[in-house]
């Protein structure tokens, strides 16, 4: 149902009209079939009305979702973001009204930070949030390039949006984060009134033309009604859950999108009939599948993608391992080796994701850059995913281990006498990380902030001793 319609959304994108969005059609059939096999809540709670199954299946059938239809796979994406954010931080009053229609896909979720003035810089955020006497908040300001911010797929929309609340620090420090719905929620969970959030356009884009790209007004009518999540001023913090969960997802969604570039163009190697082979392995013409530079290609693609699944299936069992390991050490473990691929999965995979599609082009030949083939609507849909949930130059940088690199590069060395004095005056810094004398220990402290340097560069670094006799590092 869904792969067909990758074409269909492609060609008839979504539309506006007087603040209505109409997608591509089939896609709110598609949707409902979607929700109604369960597969939005596949890896959420079963308290909530989700399957409670493992990151690891849930990632495996995101690929697929996004191999068929990345514009379409995109609602979910998002809605799952919104549920993680929701069962982190929400209260019990929130989670009890949204999560079972998210996690069930009657209603569908967004995340709202950018605006036209803060993109990667999310300290410039505007948007403000004024405390009102039944503790609801009143939300004014433009949300830019919003996925699936508008559309008819769904019953109800529920928005997670970055505010300010008036006399809120400066910077990132005085963000939080609200529930915005599009239509109010009675305490029985019927749907009331249209809140005060109105889409006021959406985007022309060069691929993924089906989701609807939004720009939506708040307040324009009064203030639209929002529900704080968590504390205030931790907003950037909770978002940040929803956005690793999120670029983790982008991440499967280049490799999702590079794996259907891989099989179209296997598939038309395998057709074409061009040229004799250089090895004279057959007498006249042969299918360019036989030309070792366009094997070359294929297993480039190949190799690309399957590494980058690989990569992605290993963090996935991590988080897994995280949230369900019976031992809180072996969790705790987890959840610091998931950290570290998060931002590897959606940099390196979205990265290769648009160097195997155009491969994908160019193994078709002529045929790659018309239209009608196929192979340049991956392509052109590949290009997004290192953009978006923070570009390929900010999402490194901002993780904190890649942050530590950063800094350790620009360190000056020091000259080889220094370094040769140094090393006789220090001790050596070989130990074993995994034999401290207590977790206070401030060697282990040490060793765990610089266990990711080369020995070499470990070395020339102060390691911190320990007092304690017992202590084995
Ligand atoms: C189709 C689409 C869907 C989107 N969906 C959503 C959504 O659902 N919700 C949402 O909130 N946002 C969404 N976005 C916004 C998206 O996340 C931003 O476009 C993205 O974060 C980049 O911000 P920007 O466009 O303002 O670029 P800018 O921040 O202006 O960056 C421009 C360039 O400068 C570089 N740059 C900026 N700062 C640095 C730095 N410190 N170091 C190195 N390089 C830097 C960037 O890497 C980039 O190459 C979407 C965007 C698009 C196009």
């Amino acid at each position: 149902m869904l792969a067909p319609l990758n074409v269909e959304g492609d060609r008839n994108p979504s539309s506006w009209n007087d603040g209505k969005v109409t997608t591509t059609p089939g896609f709110a059939q598609a949707y409902r079939q979607y929700a109604e096999g369960g597969w939005q809540g596949l890896q959420h709670p079963q308290d909530f009305g989700g399957r409670g199954l493992p990151k690891a299946i849930g990632a495996a059938c995101g690929e697929m979702l996004n191999s068929a239809n990345l514009s379409f796979a995109l609602c979910p994406l998002l809605t799952d973001g919104a549920i993680e954010a929701l069962l982190t931080a929400g209260s019990d009053d929130l989670k009890a009204v949204y999560l079972e229609k998210l996690v069930t896909g009657a209603w569908t979720g967004t995340m709202n930070l950018t605006e036209p003035q803060a993109g990667s810089d999310l300290a410039l955020v505007r948007t403000r949030a004024e405390p009102q006497p039944d503790g609801t908040y009143k939300v004014f300001g433009t949300k830019i390039f919003i996925t699936y911010g508008e559309h008819d797929m769904a019953d109800n929309i529920v928005h997670l949006v970055l505010a300010r609340i008036p006399g809120a620090p400066e910077g990132v420090k005085g963000i939080s984060l609200f529930v915005v719905p599009k239509f109010m929620v009675g305490a029985d969970g019927t749907l009331g009134a249209r809140n005060d959030v109105h889409c006021v356009s959406i985007e022309h884009k060069l691929g993924i033309k089906a989701s609807p790209t939004a720009v939506l007004q708040y307040g324009d009518h009064g203030g639209a009604v929002g529900y704080l999540v968590g504390e205030e001023n931790r907003g950037l913090e909770y978002m940040f859950i929803m956005m690793n969960a999120a670029r983790y997802a982008v991440g499967v969604q280049g490799i999702a999108v590079a794996e259907r570039a891989y099989q179209q163009a296997v598939a038309y190697a395998r057709d074409r009939v061009q040229s004799r082979p250089v090895d004279g392995s057959v007498a006249g013409s042969a299918t360019i599948i036989h030309h070792p530079d366009v094997r070359r290609m294929l297993m480039t693609m190949r190799a690309y993608t399957e590494g980058c699944r690989a990569m992605a299936s290993v963090a996935a069992a991590a988080y897994d391992a995280a949230h369900h390991h019976p031992d809180a050490q072996a969790r705790k473990e987890n959840q610091a080796f998931y950290e570290f691929p998060v931002p590897l999965v959606k940099g390196y995979s979205t990265e290769m994701s648009p160097e195997v599609t155009s491969l994908g082009v160019q193994v078709h030949g002529g045929m790659g850059f018309i239209e009608e083939t196929g192979a340049a609507q991956h392509y052109r849909d590949a290009k997004i995913l290192t953009i978006y949930e923070g570009t390929t130059a900010i999402r490194p940088t901002t993780s904190s281990a890649a942050r530590r690199c950063a800094m350790a590069a620009r360190r000056p060395r020091p000259s080889p006498r220094r370094s040769r004095r140094r090393k006789a005056n220090w001790p050596r810094a070989t130990a074993s990380p995994r034999a401290p004398c207590s977790s206070a220990c401030p060697r282990r402290a040490w060793l765990s902030r610089t266990w990711w340097l080369s020995s070499r560069s470990r070395a020339r670094l102060r390691p911190t001793p320990c007092s304690q006799a017992r202590c084995l590092t």
